[in-house]
């Protein structure tokens, strides 16, 4: 007995070590073998054998050389080598989908989208995706992308490591999404929250090393916010600062609570705000566009009547503004980030909006977090969002506990 668990323990111990390396390549390549050994604290002979493993299963490939100064002659610099595997990520939204087959790092071979009704029941939408898998991975793309591993993003509370899947968007109450494609896939399948996977491909594009603390602030469906620490999620953060109460008698929320932030800025309390104004004889340019136009309120004909210099319109895209600035004031006074990351989609199509929050954050925030500061403005598109999957599913396939190696 004691033999098998020192047999084990080797056993166990190689595959850490060929992780860390397979890691350290993935994520700092391409690198030379003496870099690999320093940064990894292995042994240069480790590093070898680990490299020669990595090669023969086409995980890394060598691409020229460098001087190293680690070694003082000639070395070859080893990358990762994304072409050799594919991995299937899905991003479910309230009603569509969109299907991907990618290498591992992420771009995008084939891509299939699916929309459905609102109204479709949640065995009928993942029997369609199924379905639409399954083509996918007949497809000719897939011979030479060996395909080891799968993740679905979904819009809703991901639990116990996406055993159970909770929508109020798409009426999901506690799936089993996971244990389901397992068996119909025979690949591992990792489920997680589509802000969580959106923030993951922000926090790899847009954050530097030295960032430890980061904000990711989604202003897509709501407002929500996921806390990076030392590049990973924070997971005690909920992050439903959309329901955090800034209007004491504010108007009821579907929550429960009064007053939420995300319902004094989004797009349609602006909307609203136009519409009452509009009743009482307001907004004076708007309304002459809206009569010159198809007549009709949009987000955009809101827009438009504030670059054509309506005051009323001027004041309500301010007060979100201001909203909005609450909110991040108080992500700074909480949180102390070094960084936020905006991801910005309709509501920020005007500049004024981002530049009256940034100011009023300003305003309301301890000064001495302020300093030094860091906003960056994205806007996550369908590729960004199938590649923030891939990246979370190549970091869990990289980690011990559902490792390729
Ligand atoms: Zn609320």
């Amino acid at each position: 007995m004691k033999l098998v668990d020192e047999v084990g323990n080797v056993q166990l111990m190689q595959r850490i070590n060929r992780l860390k390396v397979l890691e350290t390549i993935r994520s700092k390549g391409p690198l030379a073998r003496p870099e690999i050994a320093r940064m990894t604290g292995l042994s240069p002979s480790s590093i070898t054998n680990i490299i020669t493993y990595l090669l023969e299963r086409d995980l890394v490939a060598g691409m020229g050389t460098i001087d190293s100064r680690d070694v003082g002659r000639k070395a070859t610099l080893i990358r990762f080598n994304p072409s050799a595997h594919g991995i299937v990520a899905v991003n479910v939204e309230i009603d569509k989908a969109n299907i991907a087959l990618t290498d591992l790092a992420g771009n995008i071979l084939v891509m299939r989208d699916l929309a459905f009704d609102r109204r479709t029941l949640d065995f009928e939408i993942l029997g369609l995706i199924k379905k639409e898998i399954t083509l996918l991975l007949e497809g000719d793309t897939v011979q030479r992308n060996g395909v080891i591993g799968m993740g679905l993003a979904v819009s809703g509370l991901v639990k116990d490591e996406g055993r159970f899947v909770f929508s109020s968007s798409l009426r999901w109450k506690g799936l089993s999404i996971k244990e389901q494609f397992e068996s119909l896939f025979r690949i591992p399948v990792f489920i997680q929250n589509n802000s969580k996977t959106k923030a993951i491909w922000a926090l790899n594009k847009h954050v530097e090393d030295n960032d430890r603390n980061v904000i990711f602030l989604d202003l897509t469906m709501g407002i929500g916010i996921i806390s990076f620490y030392d590049h990973r999620i924070n997971e005690a953060v909920i992050g439903e600062l959309g329901h955090t109460t800034v209007k004491k008698d504010g108007p009821p929320c579907f929550c429960g609570n009064r007053g939420c932030l995300e319902l004094m800025c989004s797009v349609d309390a602006v909307l609203s705000n136009c519409r009452e104004k509009l009743s009482r004889g307001r907004c004076a340019i708007l309304a002459a566009q809206m009569k010159d136009g198809d007549g009709k309120l949009s987000y955009d004909a809101v827009l438009h009547a504030y670059a054509s210099g309506d005051g009323d319109v001027r004041a309500i895209l301010k007060e979100c503004g201001e909203y909005l600035g609450m909110g991040i004031a108080n992500i700074i006074n909480l949180f102390n980030p070094q960084r936020i990351i905006i991801n910005g989609d309709v509501l920020l199509k005007s500049g004024f909006i981002e530049e009256t929050a940034k100011a009023e954050a300003g305003k309301r925030a301890n000064e001495e977090l302020m300093k030094g500061i860091k906003y960056q403005k994205v806007d996550i598109g369908i590729e960004e969002s199938i590649q923030g999957i891939v990246l979370y599913v190549a970091g869990r396939m990289f980690e011990l506990s559902d490792s390729i190696l």
